[in-house]
């Protein structure tokens, strides 16, 4: 969400005049988005900020922008104070006070005709300009904010209650980026599958999914976060019969102990998660699924975490994205549940998952060696083209000729844990 808030400020800036400097030394304009979702993310943003503080020192026409969840939806006076040689401070997924911001600041003949350009990039669905050259893969946000108040997590209090987006404005920013290059578009909400609830008249996901199915020059589409509670058969169905859509379904587990579930405020037993992805198993097949956990959760027992570890052994998921439990101002339980596992069991949680995912997915992509697979080429890491299959699997292939943007049948020649090796096919 915070690449595609970042990618849509750059787009927005880029379409009113301004280029991209190649380091943050020496250029005009510098902006920081920040992520708070855990502990060590603030750190690393509010590092990263003293960081740039000589180059406003050395160059007091430089104007610096802080935006993202560290500022929050509703402003945030006491980082204001904190940071007085900040100019710009702005709310997460909306460009718009920021570009009214710079008005005056950035040197240009006329304030009159900043404005009318402002207004155009935001009238210009969402402050994309048609014709940018854009990634093969591209982020596209559908919902944004959260009103689901897990008890751990920062993210509803930071950006704003759940809002699903226009759905027009969503067909019309996807025909954009496709026309301006982009393959594949990944649909973001913080719980993608609530996208519609919200708005009347019965739009929802499947639909969305079958309206940008539509569009002749995309060839995939993927959808992320989706909680578990929301995971419809019809939404299910819809991935499993609709080609563009990719099987890969993100769907967290968080915890694999009912009593931690229930603090955390997640609205699902470990069992209804088991039976939601065998039905996603049994709809589509070859299907890979993604969970994230949270380790060390208050009172999470050896006995408790061992529910978790026995439910990623027994399933088997294609991605687990681990983290470990960081208490965040102003969450539930930071307030009312004392952070009792030590940092050494947290970690030792952590790690033990990781061995047990390393093992798993090893396994699971072993079973393609020799095979062929579609892959979308996404870019070039040195002399390696790097792609995806279907299932989100990283590939890499040595090939002379141009691949950016090109879905090609590429046969299996290694695998490891993390990626794949190939070769082209025919
Ligand atoms: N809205 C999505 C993703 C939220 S943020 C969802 O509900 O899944 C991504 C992940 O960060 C979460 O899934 C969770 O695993 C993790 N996370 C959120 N708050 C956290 C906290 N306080 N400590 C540790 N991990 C956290």
């Amino acid at each position: 969400m915070n690449v595609a808030d970042s990618n849509r400020l750059a787009r927005a800036l880029e379409s009113l005049g301004l280029t991209a400097a190649p380091e943050a030394e020496g250029a005009d304009l510098i902006v920081l988005n920040t992520c708070v979702v855990r502990q060590s993310a603030e750190d690393r943003a509010l590092g990263r900020l003293n960081s740039l503080r000589p180059l406003k020192l050395a160059n007091p026409n430089l104007i610096i922008g802080l935006m993202g969840c560290l500022i929050g939806i509703h402003g945030n006076r006491a980082l204001e104070k904190r940071f007085p040689w900040v100019d710009i401070f702005a709310a997460p997924s909306d460009p718009e006070p920021f570009l009214r911001a710079l008005e005056g600041r950035i040197q240009h003949a006329d304030a009159e005709a900043w404005r009318e350009r402002v207004d155009d990039v935001l009238d210009s669905a969402f402050g994309l300009p048609p014709l940018e050259a854009h990634a093969v893969s591209e982020n596209l946000p559908i919902v944004l904010g959260c009103s689901h108040a897990c008890t751990y997590c920062v993210i509803p209090s930071k950006r704003g209650k759940e809002r699903s987006r226009d759905p027009e404005k969503i067909l019309q920013e996807a025909r954009s980026l496709v026309a301006g290059g982009a393959k594949e578009l990944v649909l973001l909400g913080q719980i993608v599958d609530r996208f519609g609830l919200d708005l009347e008249g019965g739009y929802h996901l499947p639909q969305l999914l079958a309206d940008l199915s539509e569009i002749p020059d995309l060839l995939r589409l993927r959808f992320l976060t989706s909680h578990p509670n929301w995971m419809t058969p019809e939404l299910i169905d819809s991935v499993a019969a609709l080609p563009k859509v990719m099987p890969h379904i993100e769907v967290p587990l968080q915890a694999g102990d009912d009593e931690i579930l229930k603090m955390m405020r997640r609205g699902y037993t470990n069992s209804q998660y088991r039976e939601l992805i065998a039905q996603i198993r049994e709809r589509v097949p070859g299907v890979s699924i993604g969970t994230d956990i949270i380790v060390g959760f208050p009172g999470e027992s050896e006995v408790a975490f061992q529910n978790t570890y026995e439910t990623l052994a027994d399933l088997k998921l294609d991605v687990a994205h681990l983290a470990r439990y960081s208490p965040r101002p102003g969450t539930y339980s930071a307030r009312y549940l004392p952070d009792d596992v030590p940092p050494e069991e947290k970690m030792r949680r952590f790690r033990a998952l990781e061995d047990l995912q390393k093992e798993v997915v090893g396994s699971l992509n072993a079973a393609f060696l020799g095979q062929n697979v579609p892959v979308l080429f996404e870019g070039k890491s040195k002399k390696r083209w790097r792609g995806r299959t279907p299932t989100n699997r990283l590939v890499f292939v040595e090939a002379e000729q141009n691949l950016l943007g090109q879905e090609r049948s590429v046969r299996v020649t290694w695998t490891g844990p993390w990626s794949l090796l190939g070769e082209l096919a025919g």
